[in-house]
């Protein structure tokens, strides 16, 4: 038995309209993409959304929409995935990341403002803060705004595993304490679309920005042109953009898996309270969830108490691999990458990620995931291959 740790699930509904499109006349951006967008926007509670072919694109787009650019300061959490990072680097900025939260393993608040009190000093404060819902639970968006304001950087919201989560009740998108959220589908995210990606915005200029870096910096509205055009052929490319376009395949996938958003994420907490009781006296740490937070929960992460156990992390990771139990780590540190270690990032300067990388692991979480299946993750925990006992 196979048991990945996370998988989408398309039905009948995602077939039907996957299809309609592909016997259609339009295949990349036609009337689906408006149409995703449009209702990821309604969901979120947000005004405008540029829907993209991956969340990578988007975290671009959005940084180039912030006029992030080289000499400019971005800063991250090491605790995400290598794109929340290498979107500054793209445009050719520097890269910084504050240590964690040990409770959410989220970008520490304390830390961010200490990091932020000495960058004053200094002379080098952010122009960009990148901030990662991890697992799907929201950062303390209100405290990061209150420094965004004190300190004068802009909030890019890096939401991959938060689609369908909330923060004091209001979704994870609406832009409230931030100015670009963004989301991926990749398969093993909440919802799929294949490969995509969306941003989200309260701010018509980002909106216009991003729509047009999604597709080679070319605009079709006469009044983004420098003249008057030539004739009805006439477009302009305004500034060096890409092709970024989600296909209208895809957005055909993405509205039909939207309408299950709720579903998942109710049943993915319904699975996180069943292995949060049955955990609830080993050697591990479950989530902890923020009172602020409805997360997406998007992974369930434990973390190992290895003083009390025989084996080591990697051990216990190599115990499930092996029988079946296809478990993750979220995530290497990003300054442990060798393209990062060549900036000079020291360990040491990062004790809660470091602590939590020698401890975590993320079990199976998806939401056709069966009690059985459950059971049986956690049976894997407590009697490894070929040991008695684990502890
Ligand atoms: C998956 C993920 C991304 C990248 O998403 P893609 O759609 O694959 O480009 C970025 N950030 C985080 C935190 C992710 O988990």
């Amino acid at each position: 038995m196979i048991i990945p740790y996370g998988k989408q699930e398309i039905l009948q509904s995602d077939l039907d309209l996957v299809n309609e499109v592909l016997k259609s006349d339009f295949l990349t951006q036609g009337p689906m993409v408006p149409r995703f967008e449009t209702a990821v926007a309604n969901k979120c509670n947000v005004k405008y959304a540029t829907a993209v072919n991956s969340a990578t694109s988007a975290l671009h787009i959005a940084c180039l929409a912030l006029g992030v650019s080289e000499g400019d300061i971005v800063w991250t959490t090491p605790i995400t995935f290598v794109a929340s990072a290498n979107c500054a680097r793209y445009c050719g900025a520097t890269i910084d990341f504050v240590d964690i939260d040990p409770l959410t393993y989220n970008i520490s608040v304390s830390r961010l403002e200490e990091k932020l009190i000495e960058a004053e000093k200094n002379g080098i404060l952010p122009k960009v803060v990148v901030v990662v819902h991890l697992a799907g639970q929201p950062c303390e968006m209100e405290k990061i705004h209150e420094l965004s304001k004190k300190y004068g950087f802009k909030i890019i919201e890096d939401a991959s595993h938060a689609i369908g989560g909330k923060y004091k009740g209001q979704p994870i998108g609406n832009c409230k304490y931030s100015n670009i959220t963004v989301f991926s589908f990749h398969p093993v995210k909440i919802i799929t679309t294949g490969e995509g990606g969306m941003a989200v915005t309260n701010d018509p200029e980002f909106k216009a920005r991003m729509d047009r870096l999604r597709s080679h910096g070319i605009t079709r509205s006469v009044e983004e042109m420098t003249q008057a055009p030539d004739g009805p052929w006439y477009y302009q490319q305004l500034e060096l953009g890409y092709n970024y376009r989600m296909t209208d395949i895809q957005a055909a996938l993405g509205v039909s898996q939207l309408d299950r958003l709720e579903k998942y994420v109710e049943r993915r907490h319904q699975i996180a309270k069943r292995y949060d009781e049955l955990l609830s006296d080993k050697p591990v740490t479950v989530p902890w969830q923020h009172p602020d937070s409805y997360s997406g929960m998007h992974l369930y992460i434990i973390r190992l108490k290895l003083g009390e156990m025989q084996l080591g992390h990697r051990q216990v990771f190599e115990q499930f691999r092996s029988a079946g139990i296809l478990v993750n780590l979220h995530y290497i540190p990003v300054y442990r990458h060798p393209y990062y270690q060549k900036m000079g990032f020291n360990p040491k300067d990062f004790p809660e990620s470091e602590k939590y990388y020698s401890e975590a692991i993320s079990i199976p979480m998806y939401p056709g995931l069966s009690e059985s299946e459950i059971q049986e993750v956690v049976l894997r925990l407590i009697t490894p291959i070929g040991h008695q006992t684990l502890f």
